[in-house]
C-alpha cells in the first residue's frame, strides 16, 4: 500500500476505562479539528471487556484500534497499580511490532501515552529514524532541517550513511539524550549559523536553551619541526598570494587524488603551501597519528617538487596552521572543512576552497559554499576524483577571479561579525555570561 501522507498519531492507553476514554476523546478532537488520523493501541491481559469494545467500535473512520496480544501477568501482583505497570512493560515487544507496521503505512508523527506508559519512550526513540525507510543518501530530495541550507543525504555526517551500523545506532541514542540536558553550549556564533541558531532558540517545552559562545579557536602557538621553515618561506611571499592546502589532523587522500592535486596546483600557477601526507584509500587514515609520520615525499608526482620550486612549498604531515592563517601572505585555504579549521579561517578572514573528506565535513562544506558563500567547491568526477583541470580552475578563481573576490568580501563580513560576537557586549560573550550567571547563582 502507498504511504498515506496524513499525519497519524498512535495512542497507547493503559488498562482501565478511565485511561481509555480521555485518549479516545483526544483522538476525536485531533481528527475533527485538525485532520490528524490515529490508531489506539490497546494492551490486554485477556479478552477485552464489552465496555471497551463498544467504545472502540463506535469510533469514526480515521480512528483505528488494535488490541495487543494478552500479556501473562505474574501471579504475585495483587494491587492494580503494579498490574497496570506490569502490563505496560510486558506489552513492549508487541507494541514495537505494531508501531513498525504503522510506520510502514502511515506518516506516524507521535506516540501519545499516559503516565503508566512511559516504558514506550524507548520504542518511540527506536522509531525516530523510521521517518525515512531508505538510506539517507538515496533520498530524492535534499533534507530541509530547520534554519539550515537544504542538504543532500549524501552530504550528511558519516555515521548516518549506514543505518544498520553501530555508529548510527549510537548517534541516535546520543541525540535522544540531548533533550534531557540543561543546556547546549555550541562553538559557533549567530552570523555563522543564523538560521540554525534561531531555530534552536525558539522556546518549546522540553527543549534545552542553547548557548553559542564561539568562535573559540586555539590560542598560543603550536610547534613543529617545519614551523620556522614554512613561516619563513611565507615571509618572502607577496601579500595574500599563497593558498594554504591542508586536510586537518587526520585527512588523507588516495594516490590518484594526490597526483591530481599536485598537478592541479602546479597548473594553477598560484603560490601554495601544502601540508601533504602519504596516500591512503581511507580518507581519515592519519586521524590518530598526524604527527607520527616521517615518510619522505616520494609519493608526489615525478619532478613535481623541482618544477614548483619558487611557486610552492610542501611540508610533510603537519604545519602550524594558526600561524599560517594569521600570516599576511596567506590569501586562501583549501580546507577539509573540519570545524576548528573552519572557525580558524573565519577568525582570520581567509577565504576557502571546500574539500570535505569525512565526519560532518560535507555538511560544513554545504553551509560554507551554498549558505554563506565564503567557499568555492570543486566538483569531483564520476569516480569521486577531483581532476587537475578542475583544481587549477577553482584555485585560480579563488585567488584571482571575480567569484574569489565575492567570497573574500563575504568572508571579511563574517570575520568582522566573529570579532563583534566575542566583544564585551557581543552575542557570544553574552551567552557565556548567562551561563556563568546560572552557575554562580
Ligand atoms: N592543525 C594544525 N596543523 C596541521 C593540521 C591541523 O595545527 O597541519 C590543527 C588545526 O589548526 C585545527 C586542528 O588541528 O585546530 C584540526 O581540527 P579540525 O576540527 O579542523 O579537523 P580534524 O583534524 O578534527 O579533522
Amino acid at each position: 500500500r502507498k504511504m498515506d501522507q496524513t499525519p497519524h498519531v498512535a495512542l497507547l492507553p493503559s488498562p482501565g476505562m478511565g485511561h481509555l476514554i480521555p485518549l479516545v476523546e483526544s483522538a476525536k478532537q485531533l481528527v475533527h479539528h485538525h485532520h490528524i488520523s490515529s490508531t489506539l493501541i490497546i494492551p490486554t491481559t485477556g479478552p477485552p471487556p464489552q465496555s471497551q469494545i463498544s467504545v472502540l467500535e463506535s469510533l469514526p473512520e480515521n480512528i483505528n484500534h488494535v488490541f495487543l496480544p494478552p500479556v501473562d501477568l505474574p501471579e504475585n501482583l495483587t494491587d492494580v497499580a503494579s498490574q497496570i505497570f506490569a502490563t505496560m512493560s510486558l506489552c513492549i515487544p508487541s507494541l514495537r511490532d505494531t508501531l513498525k507496521l504503522l510506520t510502514s503505512m502511515n506518516r506516524l508523527v507521535a506516540l501519545f501515552v499516559d503516565p503508566f506508559g512511559l516504558d514506550a519512550f524507548d520504542v518511540a526513540e527506536e522509531l525516530l529514524d523510521k521517518m525515512f525507510t531508505c538510506e539517507y543518501k538515496d533520498l530524492p530530495e535534499p533534507l530541509k532541517l530547520p534554519g539550515c541550507v537544504p542538504v543532500h543525504g549524501m552530504d550528511l555526517p558519516d555515521p548516518v550513511h549506514d543505518r544498520s551500523h553501530v555508529a548510527y545506532k549510537k548517534l541516535l541514542e546520543n541525540v535522544s539524550h540531548i533533550t534531557s540536558s540543561e543546556g547546549i553550549i555550541i562553538n559557533s556564533y549567530l552570523d555563522l549559523e543564523e538560521g540554525a541558531i534561531k531555530a534552536l532558540q525558539v522556546e518549546e517545552p522540553g527543549k534545552p536553551p542553547i548557548y553559542p559562545i564561539g568562535p573559540l579557536i586555539q590560542t598560543g602557538s603550536s610547534d613543529g619541526s617545519d614551523r620556522l621553515d614554512c613561516l619563513k618561506w611565507l615571509d618572502d611571499q607577496p601579500s595574500q598570494s599563497v593558498l594554504f592546502v591542508s586536510f586537518g589532523s587526520g585527512g588523507t587522500l588516495s594516490h590518484d587524488q594526490i597526483n591530481e592535486l599536485a598537478l592541479g596546483l602546479e597548473m594553477s600557477g598560484q603560490k601554495f603551501l601544502w601540508v601533504a601526507r602519504s596516500p591512503s584509500d581511507k580518507s581519515n587514515a592519519a586521524f590518530f597519528d598526524a604527527h607520527g609520520r616521517t615518510d619522505p615525499l616520494g609519493f608526489l608526482p615525478k619532478g613535481f617538487l623541482e618544477r614548483t620550486e619558487g611557486q610552492g612549498l610542501v611540508v610533510l604531515s603537519w604545519a602550524p596552521q594558526i600561524e599560517v592563517l594569521r600570516h599576511g601572505s596567506t590569501g586562501g585555504f583549501l580546507i577539509h572543512c573540519g570545524w576548528n579549521s573552519t572557525l580558524e579561517s573565519v577568525v582570520h578572514g581567509v577565504s576557502l576552497i571546500a574539500w570535505p573528506l569525512y565526519a560532518e565535513q560535507k555538511m560544513n562544506a554545504v553551509m560554507l559554499n551554498e549558505g554563506l558563500n565564503v567557499a568555492l567547491r570543486p566538483k569531483a568526477n564520476e569516480v569521486g576524483i577531483v581532476e587537475r583541470e578542475e583544481i587549477a580552475r577553482v584555485v585560480k578563481e579563488l585567488m584571482k577571479g571575480e567569484e574569489g573576490e565575492k567570497v573574500r568580501g563575504k568572508m571579511k563580513n563574517l570575520q568582522d561579525a566573529a570579532g563583534k560576537a566575542l566583544n564585551k557586549d557581543g552575542s557570544s560573550a553574552k551567552s557565556l555570561s548567562e551561563l556563568a550567571f546560572r552557575w554562580k547563582n
